[in-house]
């Protein structure tokens, strides 16, 4: 049977087949149309979640750490100071502790992965309006439909933008590619530029793209926005912080009446 393509409905030719988590045979597939490249049913993502931060990924802390002020400038900018943000497929929250240290109000949602860094601060939902934007760090890799990945961001916070971060494919399908980590088994989508713009077309949104960083949105924003936004980092970062007040002491007075309360 020949699986079509999850973004396009396009026809797809297998590129390869390896083996992940040292025991399942995976089958990688590419879609004709859009260049979808994905992992054909896996099976194994329970036993891939099991730790949801796979203990190979070295990356984590300076991924952030190189991320947050590029992201904090690129949403204040694009979105706004004042914001709701919400976070998906959060991990330890390492992310939302140090965007909420710079001052904006950023909330998380993980169903795979206990929060460390940011407990007090899960996302529930419609009480506090609709969010500004979506942000996604290293998510879209794993989810095993796109389509639906994107729609749930938007539907569950009422945001009309996702922001993400994604190293796109080359089109050259290299087995080899360091990204496809099939020794963890939790990596089964890879996008191509053409990719992105068709899935922004599905759900009705534009796509920008700026490196590694991206934006799916139902606003207008002019071509270039986003990586003139990161572009412009350097000089903006350090404004922000200037003008927003760290929600550190905030944060910590909040849950320490919280638990008072509850106590
Ligand atoms: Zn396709």
């Amino acid at each position: 049977m020949t699986a079509s393509c999850g973004i396009c409905d396009g026809t797809t030719r297998i590129t390869h087949r390896a083996t992940v988590l040292g025991r399942h045979e995976a089958t990688y597939r590419m879609c004709d149309a859009c260049a979808y490249w994905f992992v054909d049913e896996p099976h194994w993502l329970d036993e891939a979640y099991a730790e949801a931060v796979a203990a190979v990924d070295t990356g984590v802390v300076q991924r952030n750490l190189h991320l947050y002020p590029r992201l904090a400038s690129v949403l204040v900018r694009l979105f706004g100071p004042t914001g709701v943000y919400v976070d998906y497929g959060a991990g330890y929250g390492l992310l939302v502790r140090l965007l909420r240290d710079v001052g904006l109000d950023v909330y998380w949602q993980d169903a795979h992965c206990q929060n460390l860094f940011a407990r007090g601060f899960e996302w529930d939902g419609s009480r506090r309006g609709a969010a500004a934007a979506v942000t996604a760090v290293e998510v879209m890799e794993h989810v095993t439909d796109p389509l639906a990945f994107v729609d749930a961001c938007l539907r569950e916070t009422g945001a009309h933008s996702l922001v993400f971060t994604q190293h796109l494919h080359d089109l050259s399908a290299d087995p080899s590619w360091w990204y496809l980590a099939p020794e963890t088994g939790q990596h089964i989508s890879f996008y191509a530029p053409r990719t992105m713009r068709v899935l922004a077309e599905r759900l009705g949104m534009t796509y920008h793209g700026a490196g590694t960083l991206h934006l799916l949105t139902k606003r207008n924003f002019r071509q270039g926005a986003l990586s003139r936004s990161v572009r412009l980092h350097r000089l903006s970062y350090p404004l922000l912080r200037c003008r927003l007040r760290s929600r550190v002491m905030p944060d910590h007075r909040l849950l320490a009446h919280r638990t008072c309360s509850t106590g």
